[in-house]
């Protein structure tokens, strides 16, 4: 590829061009033969939640320069920190990952795994005077790092022989100290402008029990000196972060100074921002505290931005890679604004899913001219977008549901829906005419009465009628009930954790999820399966719930077919 735009600038500039900022350097590296011609990276995630959409992104990344380039990608769990890790998210992360469509072959790493070779890292600094044992309490950590404008104090452990240092790290190893009373540092700059390299701390006494290692460990590595150490381990050539690692940019490459040898391949680190969406809560924090106190049902819930919870919504794997390409890599923080990811599940449930005709909250029909007890199998095509989904029979017959709100008994001029004395078409079917209806004591429509013009066939419609309005409806005996659980964006303020003084659940959308239970569906839908994706006409996208029983779907709205928050947004 990279030889291609040498040999014929002009013809590749526009590609050239495309090219993000990570791709033209990964294709600098290979111009220059950097590390013999190999391209490696790592999805590293720390298995302390579910991953989000924001991971996504990071996959799409990194899988996606492995398979652009012939390189290859991992996958590590960055599992240094036991408090709060465990094998549920590792598996749950594997899962999704799959589910995205790509795979790490045989390369399931841990960094746990590499503790022995990380100690014997740390040896090595030590050795070579760059490590010691401090033995200041976090309170006087804090007190002696000064701040980004005053240098702060050297610790008086600072200057402890090799020997010594060697000594106390071995016994800080085999478990001769409190948790909490000695750590390991690395010796750098205590005056250095950037905090990150005044004396990091490498290694903590905590006697946490480890979902892998289990009891073997009590002292543990800090994320700054495992994450670089364990890319190194890898052979990882790119190593790629989010912004906020810039930072730490300059102790990446110190510990590998120290550590690598000369001429050895050495990762590089680049930072890319962050994605951030509007309505949508990132943080693993946040989304664990939803969880806990059950303000959803679950990691997987569909309003959750999880990969698992858009999965569950009907999202597929298609839509989120696209978005995820789509909205490119960056260098500075920006918002992407939601209603992209939606429209691009809608963009590709266009084109795959069937349509179909179901009446969430229906209201019954009853055309009087039709034949008692006649039945007509309509055929109706399931996707004009592509013909080779082919069509089904649909049963029509004298009693239908429709949408309640698809009725007005003093409709306006242009509700081009059905009222008293006007016409539509039902979908599919015959032109009727609203001819009176009758209400029930609280004055709720009961049932409306229609006739229908034999002539008005759709598709062989002689009846020279022109009406403006179609509507969906289901044969009222031939239909099926089922539950619908009509979810909505889970949080009704763009930035719902940037408020100060507001706590962000204080912006979740009370109609985040309506459940309806007396929706009728057209008898087709009853085999659907569990995550089978349908377009209800004039509604929306739905999927059925992964968790649904055989024989008795749930359906799960995806999105509705239109964006209508844009619209809300700026009558605000
Ligand atoms: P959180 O802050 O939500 O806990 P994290 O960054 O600590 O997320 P990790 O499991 O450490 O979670 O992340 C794994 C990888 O995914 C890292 O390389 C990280 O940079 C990347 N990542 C996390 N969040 C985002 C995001 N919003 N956009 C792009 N990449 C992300
Ligand atoms: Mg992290």
């Amino acid at each position: 590829m990279t030889k291609e735009h040498k040999e014929s600038p002009e013809s590749n500039e526009s590609e050239y061009k495309s090219l993000n900022f990570i791709e033209q350097k990964v294709e600098k590296d290979l111009e220059d033969g950097k590390n013999g011609g190999r391209v490696h990276f790592r999805f590293p995630p720390e298995p302390n939640g579910f991953l989000h959409i924001g991971h996504a992104k990071s996959i799409v990344l990194n899988f996606g320069l492995a398979e652009k380039y012939g390189g290859k990608c991992n996958l590590r769990f960055d599992d240094t920190n036991p408090a709060k890790e465990s094998t549920e998210y590792v598996d749950s992360i594997k899962e999704d990952i799959h589910w995205l469509g790509f795979d790490w072959e045989d390369r399931e790493y841990y960094a746990s795994d590499y503790f022995e070779k990380l100690y014997e890292m740390a040896v090595k600094l030590i050795k070579k005077g760059k490590a010691y044992v401090c033995e200041l309490t976090g309170e006087q950590i804090k007190e002696y790092r000064g701040t980004p404008t005053v240098p702060g104090k050297e610790s008086p452990y600072r200057n402890r022989s090799v020997e010594e240092n060697l000594d106390l790290f071995e016994r800080m190893r085999n478990g001769e100290f409190e948790d909490g009373t000695k750590m390991l540092r690395a010796k750098i700059d205590m005056a250095s402008p950037n905090m990150h390299m005044r004396d990091p701390i490498m290694y903590r006494i905590r006697r946490y029990h480890h979902h892998r290692t289990g009891d073997k460990w009590c002292i543990y590595p800090m994320y700054d000196f495992a994450h670089g150490q364990s890319d190194f381990i890898e052979k990882i050539t790119h190593s790629l972060c989010t912004l906020e690692f810039e930072v730490h940019r300059p102790l990446y490459d110190w510990f590998l100074d120290n550590i690598a040898e000369p001429g050895e391949d050495r990762p590089e680190q680049t930072e890319f921002a962050r994605l951030n969406l509007s309505y949508t809560i990132m943080s693993k924090r946040r989304l664990l505290e939803l969880v806990e106190n059950s303000y959803v049902d679950g990691w997987d819930d569909p309003r959750m931005p999880t990969i698992s919870g858009f999965r569950r919504r009907g999202f597929t794997p298609e839509s989120i890679r696209n978005f995820s390409e789509q909205v490119g890599i960056a260098k500075r923080d920006n918002v992407i604004d939601v209603a992209k990811l939606e429209h691009s599940v809608r963009e590709d449930l266009n084109k795959k899913a069937p349509r179909v005709m179901a009446v969430l909250d229906p209201v019954k029909v009853i055309i009087d001219n039709y034949p008692e007890g006649k039945v007509e199998e309509l055929e109706l095509i399931n996707n004009p977008e592509d013909e080779s989904m082919g069509s089904r029979k649909v049963p029509f017959s004298r009693e239908i549901y429709i949408e309640r709100n698809d009725f007005m008994e003093d409709p306006p001029r242009k509700f081009f829906r059905m009222g008293p004395g006007r016409e539509v078409r039902l979908k599919g079917a015959y032109i009727v005419k609203c001819e009176n209806y009758v209400k029930d004591a609280e004055g709720n429509i009961r049932e409306i009465h229609c006739t229908y013009d034999p002539h008005s066939k759709s598709g062989e419609d002689t009846s020279g009628k022109k009406v403006k309005g179609t509507l969906h409806w289901v044969s009222a005996s031939h239909g099926f009930k089922a539950e619908v659980r009509q979810y909505d964006r889970l949080f009704n303020d763009p930035a719902p954790a940037s408020h100060k003084d507001r706590d962000f659940k204080d912006f979740i959308n009370p109609e985040s999820l309506k459940v309806l239970e007396n929706c009728v569906l057209e008898p087709s839908l009853k085999d659907a399966k569990p995550e089978d994706k349908f377009q209800f006409q004039r509604l929306g996208y739905f999927v059925v719930d992964r968790y649904a029983a055989q024989g008795k779907p749930v359906f799960n709205r995806t999105v509705p077919l239109r964006d209508n928050w844009s619209k809300r947004a700026k009558q605000k």
